[in-house]
């Protein structure tokens, strides 16, 4: 799909102050400090004549019209497309990341200013953007600018990301945000830090304050071989979904060799061992990159009939009704409203 090409603006990076001869960035919770010249660690920010500039404001490295399920969110206006946009960059560095060319390295990008994002929506008839593929959250002075745009004409904002980002800057994304798949990779801080170099901590905060928030929630978590393919390490992250609200989906999805993680794909019984166990404690759970028949469908949890029914990304709705099962009339966990929006 063609974009729009047009002129970079600059553009002054939010949540930046002073500290001494540097600028301290706290978007997110590496909170670089930097001097004149230094690019920050999720390379979307620069000091530039004494002042932070977004450099990654309106780039977009990646431009597609996917099937919702394919973020993947489930219960967000299942059976229907998104466009999907993403940059340069990630604040993260996970080792086995399967988007390492474009979180990690560079690609070419081409400048798509809010409103022309915007027209492309309108012109596909679309409900809205999906800001995916890399990390979106360091893109933070776009999505909110595009994402104010979006709303303004009655399109929805879904973020598919780390959560890795400080409170005060989530509070002013949560009013543009309609929904969220946010990626959850370990019940352990350890392996928050060794492999990602990022904090648990500051993840879970993201996921309970997009939860209070309201917004649509589904969490992603990755099941790598040799790292987190433990029953028992499965449980506490189902575990702690669950405290929360069982009602938010989780998918579990499974990991193939990329970039420096060559371990290999994860045992497929393990995969449906972990499903069984985490449908035990949660109403939604489904399984990504498996091909399994287990874990694509949606069934009323109150009754059993299937309310969704998915091939690949082919979905058909059955007895979805709303958010009601049409069966026996159960209110659900789906965002289907579209009038909501428009
Ligand atoms: S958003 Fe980028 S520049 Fe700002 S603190 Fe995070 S990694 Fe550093
Ligand atoms: S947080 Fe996501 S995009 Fe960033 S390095 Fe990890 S897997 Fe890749």
């Amino acid at each position: 799909m063609e974009a729009a090409s047009t002129k970079q603006p600059i553009i002054e990076s939010a949540y930046q102050h002073k500290e001494g001869n540097r600028i301290r960035c706290s978007i997110c919770p590496v909170n670089c400090k930097l001097k004149e010249g230094d690019i920050g660690i999720c390379d979307g920010r620069e000091v530039i004549n004494g002042k932070l500039i977004a450099t990654n404001y309106a780039q977009i490295s990646s431009l597609h019209l996917d099937p919702m399920e394919k973020k993947p969110l489930y219960h967000f206006f299942p059976g229907s497309e998104i466009l999907s946009v993403g940059p340069n960059g990630c604040n993260l560095s996970c080792p086995w990341c399967q988007n390492w060319e474009i979180s990690q390295n560079k690609i070419p990008t081409r400048t798509v200013l809010p409103n022309d994002l915007a027209d492309m929506v309108d012109a596909l008839d679309g409900i809205g953007v999906a800001y995916t593929y890399a990390e979106p959250l360091i893109w933070y002075e776009y999505i909110l600018d595009a994402g104010r745009i979006l709303h303004e004409r009655g399109l929805v904002n879904v973020f598919v990301t780390n959560g890795y980002i400080n409170a005060d800057p989530l509070k002013d994304l949560l009013t543009v945000a309609d929904g969220f798949n946010i990626d959850l990779k370990s019940s352990e801080s350890q392996c928050y830090i060794q492999q990602c170099g990022g904090k648990l901590e500051d993840v879970q905060r993201t996921i309970r304050m997009v939860y209070e928030a309201g917004k649509h929630l589904e969490i992603t978590h990755l099941i790598i071989t040799g790292l987190n393919d433990e029953l028992n390490k499965i449980e506490r992250v189902v575990d702690w979904i669950a405290d929360i609200d069982k009602t938010i989906p989780l998918h579990l999805s499974r990991y193939f060799p990329h970039n420096k993680y060559k371990e290999p794909p994860t045992d497929l019984q393990f995969m449906t061992d972990a499903y069984y166990l985490a449908k035990s404690k949660l109403d939604w759970v489904y399984l990504g990159n498996t091909r399994s028949d287990i874990g694509q469908d949606s069934h009323c949890p109150e009754c059993g009939s299937m309310l969704v029914k998915r091939t690949g990304y082919y979905t058909e709705i059955k007895k979805l009704d709303g958010d009601r099962c049409k069966n026996c009339g159960k209110q659900l966990n789906f965002s289907v409203d579209v009038t909501r929006y428009k």
